[in-house]
């Protein structure tokens, strides 16, 4: 018998008979593989994902995958959609099967079926998985010619698979089989079902098949599956949580904002309480970014299609894009505010000696979102970007780039939220000369470096245009939102001949850099809600005291405090209505109002405030005086910048 030279990832080899299994070959270097044997998802050979089972025919790279990498989680999860599919076909007779792929935090399957799964039939469902899991049957792979494949499954009325295959143009296509159930899959699945130690349905949606309305609406059951109970339960745990800080329910509970039918998906209603919490976090910005040298600016909403075109975004973006006519002239309405900056810097003629200009606009943008995706205020087709463009020489680029990531990491400190980065480099499709990519990811680089930041690499994920750092915060139950982004760009320039006169005054290129800190503002208030769970810290609150009156009596002085308060610049609620106090004292509590002054008779007399906090309840009566001098101490304005 022949045999092959595996090298595993720390370089050693192994002589092994030809046709040893890759899981086989990983288990002889235990040490080279993450984790401990039984935990192998899967093996990457030669870079590509197979199965542990797959035979070695040839010298090859060999490495093992886990459940901690994001490409072994997919593949134990895709593997358990196949076992949802597996119950399903053994329940429900007549079933038909659509798709069943890995998401970013479990999976799903999308059956045809005559009536929607009831959470009965989930329950049973999830009983005759853990018989198919407890028997532990292997998944086992077969070839078979594409055209053999597609009478089969059409054969079977398997219409939907029948139509997969019809898309596939390779002469066979991969079939797996578990127990009694096939399924066309292109693969890697795990060894057995039995690997599967923990697993839950969670939901049941309707789902157009490939998306689309005019499409049948399939049965989609959605679940999620570990290799250990403890790591569901936290999972569990987890979204149990992200449910009871959903900015829908708490927006509506503190009422924010709203949606409505007659406005049309994805436009936001903010509210008064909802429109203040925007305006704080909008003026922090402005602040902010006054302080860092940026100079504010304001573009039109609609533009003239030809910009639109010359920018490329007519081109590459319009299906994103909403279009009007005015005066038999085309407008395309911004999905983005980089067309205006540019547009403002060409107004003048520039010199190195203006450099950097860092043009800062909240600009509100359009685009449009696919109906299904819209989510809240995390996906909608209106928002407003935190948005600016600095242009500069490509001298300047790195300097540039350090002020902007210390102005993240100020600003997320601030907000109290962890983050992550990442850097994107040139992906194969992209235009620009290797000189432009080498100075700009070069600068990313030596900026990320030189801030002290941690930052892992996505290598060939830049955009067309240039690289990118990509920063994703972690809210409190530890989830990732993407937000802040900054991003070199050297088409823009190139397209709208933006230029400088350089020392040697010759007219030169300057770089390009469109960044944001908090992104879109309505998502970044969707992820503060969440990650606070609307228990905003004072400075952000949009009610900062609620001025409570016991009796009917206090009314007076119910106003006079208000008003004190507010002319100390606090931002106040008087409840004033004939209601028990304890009514109202839930009802603030219930608001989640940081402070609350409850006014009596006594506290009437004395010119006194009996305080509440939010956290903490009573903390006993205090002079109007010394409650401002309180509230004072809480700090109304945030800034990050040193004065
Ligand atoms: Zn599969
Ligand atoms: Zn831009």
């Amino acid at each position: 018998m022949s045999t092959i030279t595996v090298t595993f990832p720390d370089n050693t080899t192994a002589e092994l008979p030809s046709g040893t299994a890759s899981g086989k070959a990983l288990q002889s270097r235990i040490a080279a593989a993450p984790g401990t044997p039984g935990s192998l998802i899967a093996a990457r050979v030669d870079g590509r994902l197979t199965d542990l089972t797959t035979p070695l025919t040839a010298d090859c790279r060999i490495e093992g995958v886990g459940f901690d990498s994001p490409e072994g989680r997919d593949v134990f999860r895709h593997s358990s959609s196949h076992i949802l599919a597996e119950a399903v076909a053994d329940l429900f007779p007549g079933a038909k099967f659509a798709i069943g792929p890995a998401i970013e935090e479990g999976f799903y399957y999308d059956f045809d079926v005559e009536k929607p799964f009831t959470p009965e039939d989930l329950e049973r469902i999830e009983k005759r998985m853990a018989e198919i899991i407890k028997a532990n049957t292997p998944f086992v792979r077969s070839e078979m010619a594409r055209d053999e494949a597609l009478s089969s499954f059409r054969g079977k009325g398997e219409l939907y698979k029948a139509e997969l295959i019809e898309a596939i143009h390779d002469p066979t296509v991969s079939i797996y089989r578990q127990g009694g159930f096939t399924d066309l899959c292109r693969g890697p699945h795990i060894t057995s079902t039995g690997k599967i130690k923990a697993f839950k349905l969670l939901s049941v949606a309707g789902a157009y098949w490939r998306g689309d309305e005019k499409n049948r609406m399939l049965q989609r059951i959605y679940g999620t599956s570990f290799p250990d109970k403890a790591a569901l339960e936290t999972y569990l745990h987890r979204i149990e949580e992200a449910k009871k800080r959903d900015h829908r329910k708490i927006g509506k509970e503190l009422d924010l904002f709203s949606f409505a039918d007659e406005v049309g998906p994805g436009l936001v209603l903010w509210h008064p309480k909802g429109a203040l919490l925007r305006y704080i976090v909008e003026e922090f910005e402005r602040r902010e970014h006054l302080a860092r040298g940026y100079q504010m600016v304001f573009g039109p909403r609609i533009l003239r299609e030809e910009l639109w075109r010359r920018s490329g975004h007519y081109d590459n973006y319009r299906e994103n894009m909403y279009f009007t006519e005015i005066d038999e002239q085309r407008y395309g309405i911004k999905p983005m505010n980089c067309l205006s900056h540019m547009m403002i810097y060409k107004s003048h003629r520039r010199s190195y000696r203006d450099l950097p200009l860092r043009y800062f606009e909240l600009g509100t943008v359009n685009r449009h979102e696919k109906s299904g995706v819209l989510h809240g205020l995390t996906r909608v087709r209106e928002f407003t970007q935190d948005d600016a463009h600095i242009i500069c020489t490509p001298e300047q680029l790195q300097g540039e780039i350090a002020g902007v990531l210390g102005f993240i990491k100020d600003v997320m400190g601030l907000f109290g939220f962890a983050f992550t980065l990442e850097l994107s480099t040139r992906p194969e499709k992209s235009i620009g000369s290797d000189a432009d990519w080498d100075l700009a990811t070069g600068a990313l680089r030596e900026a990320l470096a030189g801030g002290g930041f941690a930052f892992a690499i996505n290598e060939g994920d830049g955009a067309f245009y240039g690289p990118k750092i990509d920063i994703k915060l972690q809210d409190a139950i530890g989830r990732s939102w993407q937000c802040a982004t900054v991003q070199c760009d050297f088409t823009l320039p190139e397209r709208f001949d933006l230029t400088y006169i350089a020392a040697d005054g010759q007219p030169k290129r300057p770089v390009m850099i469109h960044r944001v800190v908090l992104g879109s503002i309505e998502r970044f208030i969707a992820v503060l809600i969440e990650h606070f769970a609307g228990a905003f810290p004072f400075w952000l609150a949009p009610v900062q005291v609620a001025v409570l009156t016991i009796t009917s009596a206090q009314d007076q002085y119910g106003r006079e405090v208000a008003a004190r308060l507010r002319a100390a610049g606090h931002r106040v609620e008087e409840d004033l209505r004939n209601e028990k106090i304890g009514y109202k004292i839930r009802e603030a509590q219930l608001q989640k109002v940081p402070f609350m002054a409850i006014l009596g008779a006594r506290e009437q007399a004395e010119g006194r405030v009996a305080v509440r906090r939010r956290e903490q309840g009573d903390v006993g009566t205090l002079s109007l005086e010394e409650f401002i001098g309180l509230l004072n101490e809480q700090g109304g304005q945030r800034t990050v910048t040193v004065a």
